[in-house]
C-alpha cells in the first residue's frame, strides 16, 4: 500500500490545520510556504493524484475543486482584483505533493510566465 501524503494526514486530523473553507467535498487550507500575500490550496476530500491520473469518476470532483477555489478567492478578498489557479501535474510540473491541489495565488501582481 503507498503511503499517505500529508495532504490525507490533514484531512484525517492527524495534522493540526485550520481550513480556510470547507465544504463537503473540499478542504482549503493555507500554504506552510506562501509564494504570494494570499496562498490556499484546495483538496478534494476523496483522493485523487493529479490530472494526468484522473478518470471519468473524478470529473464532479474536479470541477469542484475549482469551485471552491473560487469561494477561497472571495473569502480572502482577491476576487476583485485577480488571482491565479495552479495545479502542478507530475515532475516536470513541479509537483512534489502526489495529493491533487489547486493552489490559489492573490494579494500581488502575478508574472508570467512561471518559472
Ligand atoms: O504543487 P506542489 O505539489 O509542488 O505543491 C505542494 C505544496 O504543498 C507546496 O506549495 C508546499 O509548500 C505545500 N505544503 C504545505 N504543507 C505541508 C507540505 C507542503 O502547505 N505540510
Amino acid at each position: 500500500m503507498s503511503q499517505k501524503t500529508i495532504f490525507e494526514k490533514i484531512l484525517q486530523g492527524e495534522i493540526p490545520c485550520k481550513p480556510v473553507y470547507e465544504d463537503e467535498y473540499t478542504y482549503a487550507f493555507n500554504d506552510i510556504n506562501p509564494q504570494a500575500p494570499i496562498h490556499v490550496l484546495v483538496i478534494p476530500k476523496t483522493k485523487i493524484v493529479n490530472v494526468a491520473l484522473s478518470n471519468e469518476n473524478d470529473i464532479e470532483q474536479m470541477g469542484r475543486v475549482l469551485y471552491a477555489a473560487k469561494k477561497v478567492a472571495e473569502l480572502t478578498g482577491i476576487a476583485q482584483s485577480g488571482y491565479r489557479l495552479v495545479m502542478n501535474n507530475g515532475e516536470n510540473g513541479g509537483q512534489t505533493v502526489y495529493y491533487m491541489h489547486c493552489h490559489v495565488l492573490g494579494g500581488r501582481s502575478l508574472a508570467w510566465p512561471p518559472g
